[in-house]
Order: structure tokens, then C-alpha cells, then sequence
């Protein structure tokens, strides 16, 4: 039997930390959970997870530059990264694009499809 993918969620706002982190384990997902980059960076490191969430805005290093040393440390350069964003500006995904996330996902979030995206984001890989 294959195992439940493991997620790691950054996120400094607990109440969306908490929802994300319900939504998934509802369905069936494994998950970890920080609140700054630096913790979701050692983590990710320690742990392998199949996919990270990483809120953009962050006290600290925020969420492209942690996604930068994911990509240039060996252990974590496979992972795929998603954003988890409140903007909806055209300009911002874009940068995020270029930044190189795997993805991006709309804050709040749906709860409907929430964990069935995150899963559907985890299998697919990085595609970059
Ligand atoms: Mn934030």
C-alpha cells in the first residue's frame, strides 16, 4: 500500500494553518507544519515531504527566497513548492512563476477541493 503523501505547510497565520492542516488530515493526508520559513526550510530538509505549501509573505525570509535554498539544497531540489497566496494580481503570479513555484494555490482556500488540488499538485511532481 502506498503512503499518504506527506505535506508541508508554511503558514505564519494560524487560523489558516489550522484549516489547511484539518482539510488535509480529513482526507487523508500526512502533514507538518511551520510558521516561518527558516522552521519549513529545516524541516523540509529533515523530513523529505512529497509537496510543500508556502505562504509568500512570512516574518523573516519570505516565501520566494525560502523556495530559492529548497532549490539549492540536494535534499529538497526535487520537492514540488506551491504558492499559497491572497493576491489575485496578474503581475504577482507571474513572479511567482518566475520564481519558479511548481504552483499556486488562492487563499482563503476553497475547502471543497483544497485537499484533492494539494494531492493532485503532490503526484504531478515538480514541472519545472
Ligand atoms: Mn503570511
Amino acid at each position: 500500500m502506498t503512503e499518504s503523501p506527506l505535506v508541508l505547510i508554511v503558514e505564519d497565520n494560524d487560523k489558516n494553518l489550522k484549516l489547511a492542516r484539518d482539510l488535509l488530515q480529513f482526507a487523508g493526508l500526512r502533514t507538518l507544519e511551520a510558521m516561518t520559513a527558516e522552521d519549513g526550510i529545516a524541516l523540509a530538509q529533515r523530513d523529505r515531504p512529497n509537496i510543500v505549501l508556502m505562504d509568500i509573505q512570512l516574518p523573516g525570509m519570505d516565501g520566494i527566497a525560502a523556495l530559492r535554498k529548497l532549490r539549492e539544497d540536494e535534499r529538497t531540489a526535487a520537492i514540488p513548492v506551491v504558492a499559497l497566496t491572497a493576491s489575485v494580481m496578474k503581475s504577482d503570479r507571474e513572479r511567482f512563476d518566475a520564481a519558479g513555484f511548481d504552483g499556486f494555490m488562492q487563499k482563503p482556500v476553497d475547502v471543497r477541493t483544497f485537499a484533492s488540488e494539494v494531492r493532485r499538485f503532490s503526484t504531478q511532481g515538480r514541472v519545472r
